[in-house]
């Protein structure tokens, strides 16, 4: 999907919610509140619901809800998100659609809302882990920078060949470790690979696999060791890193875990044709996402 794509066929607002009607009822249409699907169809945008009298459109109840951005913007705006593989400012959405800071502020947060993963299946085969740190002052991303109050820890987890997952960890003890591990990682995981950080081999005792654990000792320059490295997640953390100096240039710590799951959502989908379609339809079926939420 390209914007000049993007443009043609979805150009009117009939046009998008016709695509938005078919991502959130891919059979019939159905009431929000009371769920039949026996409705009355009032005109191109809305239907009505004899059971509950109640008259609604696609967007009712969805993080569209109540936006005053005509929906063909909100499209440009998702293509591009989805395109920017290292993620796009408020500022840059701003110029680029012609909307004020605060529309393109909520947009970028309101699409980042749906790339969270609804599914997550255990991950297996091969698995790395790692951990890293950003944020605080410039330049000093680098393990040494533990320890540092400004700086936010981030977990990376990555079956090779297949998924990434950020954490945002308030620490890298051992039981914190852990628990990240034991709640993305299958127990039937051939070799989970790390580095030599001395949280790790508790942590994979306390959950029975530290017979699966491979270690890669960076201190002694031994970056790749046959098999044995954790290059997969850290060119995902490099990605990370580059979106976080190059474009938001700053992030909060309260909003770390949703760009995470921006960035991770569209490297899991970098080969995926139907990232647009893909985040839309998250968009349309995710719980809305209120401007005092998000600011709370
Ligand atoms: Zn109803």
């Amino acid at each position: 999907m390209t914007l000049p794509d993007v443009v043609e066929l979805f150009g009117t607002d009939d046009k998008c919610r016709e695509l938005l009607e078919r991502l959130r009822w891919p059979s019939d249409p159905e009431c929000p509140r009371c769920h039949t699907t026996a409705l009355a169809r009032l005109d191109a945008r809305l239907l009505y619901c004899k059971e509950c009298d109640y008259q609604f459109s696609v967007t009712a109840g969805t993080i569209f809800h109540d936006s005053h951005l005509p929906l063909q913007k909100w499209f440009m705006g998702v293509l591009l998100l989805c395109e920017a593989r290292k993620g796009m400012s408020a500022n840059q959405i701003k110029r680029t659609l012609g909307v004020s800071y605060k529309t393109a502020w909520y947009l970028c947060h309101r699409i980042r809302a749906a790339m969270k993963e609804t599914e997550r299946p255990m991950m297996d085969g091969t698995v790395e882990v790692d951990e890293t740190y950003i944020g605080g002052k410039q330049h000093t991303y680098s393990k040494a920078g533990y320890g540092d109050s400004n700086k936010q820890i981030v977990i990376g987890i990555r079956q090779r060949g297949g998924d990434l997952r950020f954490f945002h960890a308030q620490d890298v003890k051992s039981g914190t470790l852990a628990k990240f591990i034991k709640e993305n990682v299958s127990e039937d995981v051939d070799v989970i690979m790390t580095d030599e950080l001395n949280a790790y081999p508790g942590a994979m005792k306390s959950i029975d696999m530290a017979a699966k654990h491979k270690t890669i000792k960076h201190k002694a320059k031994v970056y790749v060791d046959g098999d044995i490295h954790t290059n997969t997640v850290e060119s995902a953390f490099s990605l990370l890193k580059r979106g976080i100096i190059g474009t938001w240039h700053r992030i909060s710590a309260k909003h770390l875990a949703a760009y995470l799951d921006e960035m991770s959502f569209r490297f899991n989908r970098r080969k995926n044709a139907n990232l647009f379609l893909d985040t839309l339809r998250h968009m349309i079926t995710a719980p809305v996402l209120t401007f005092e939420k998000l600011i709370a």
